[in-house]
């Protein structure tokens, strides 16, 4: 059983995404379990803090790393032998499919989610192996980038697809119909008849493996 655990402000996000499809069907035939951890459970004062002003002066609240750290050193305990702690932030490296494959191999990968201005950098510098950006734009919080990694490590651990589902690659797929083979969409003053094209419909699979290839080489190129 693979482990996720995601140290946020927010867990409820989590769970909601987490209980949902494959993710929740996955869960259930236990082969894997993903959990939000609200990190106010690793404060110590009496208001439950975890961020502050950042030195120097500036805008917004940062993240505080104490809190962090005592999280992560609990969390670490849930999990198996092989782990990895990842910190979201736009600055981190864009993470890719070879991160997903590689990731899957982990037995627990524990999440660090910032918020407000960000994260205390020596999180970064000492608690976390690494720091990945989900693309080059800045979200309010780390727990959809989050997501999308422990979405994408999933589909590549054995049997959370199950069993018709390829494991395609990002240039690896073509487009898909479904019915009806005809329909009428209206576009201002124009109503284009949108229609399937007529190889999917010819029942010649060979026809139909050669088109998709085309079009997978269109795609990717
Ligand atoms: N200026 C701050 C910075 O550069 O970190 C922006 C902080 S952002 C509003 C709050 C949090 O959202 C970040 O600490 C990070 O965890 C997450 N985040 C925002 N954009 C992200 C991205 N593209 N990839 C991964 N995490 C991101």
């Amino acid at each position: 059983m693979k482990r996720f655990d995601i140290i946020t402000i927010f867990p409820e996000i989590i769970s909601a995404y987490a209980h949902e499809s494959i993710l929740a069907r996955a869960a259930k035939n236990t082969l894997l379990e993903i959990t939000g951890h609200d990190l106010r459970n690793w404060t110590t004062d009496k208001h439950r803090s975890v961020d502050d002003a950042p030195y120097g002066g500036g805008p917004g609240m940062v993240l505080k790393v104490e809190p962090i750290f005592q999280a992560v050193l609990a969390i670490k305990k849930m999990g198996g032998k092989k782990k990895r702690v990842i910190v979201l932030s736009p600055q981190g490296k864009q993470f890719t499919n070879a991160d997903a494959t590689r990731l899957s191999k982990e037995d627990q990968v524990i999440f660090i989610c910032g918020r407000y201005e960000g994260i205390d950098e020596r999180v970064m510098e000492h608690i976390a192996d690494e720091s990945f950006s989900v693309g080059p734009y800045v979200v309010t919080g780390g727990e959809l980038p989050a997501l999308l990694i422990v979405d994408a490590i999933a589909r590549q651990i054995p049997g959370v697809l199950g069993k018709q589902a390829s494991l395609e690659e990002i240039n690896g797929s073509f487009p898909q119909y479904t019915t009806p083979r005809e329909v009428k969409i209206k576009k201002g003053r124009k109503t284009v008849v949108a229609s399937v094209p007529e190889v999917l419909l010819s029942g010649d699979h060979k026809k139909i493996a050669a088109w998709r290839r085309e079009q997978e080489k269109k795609g990717s190129s």
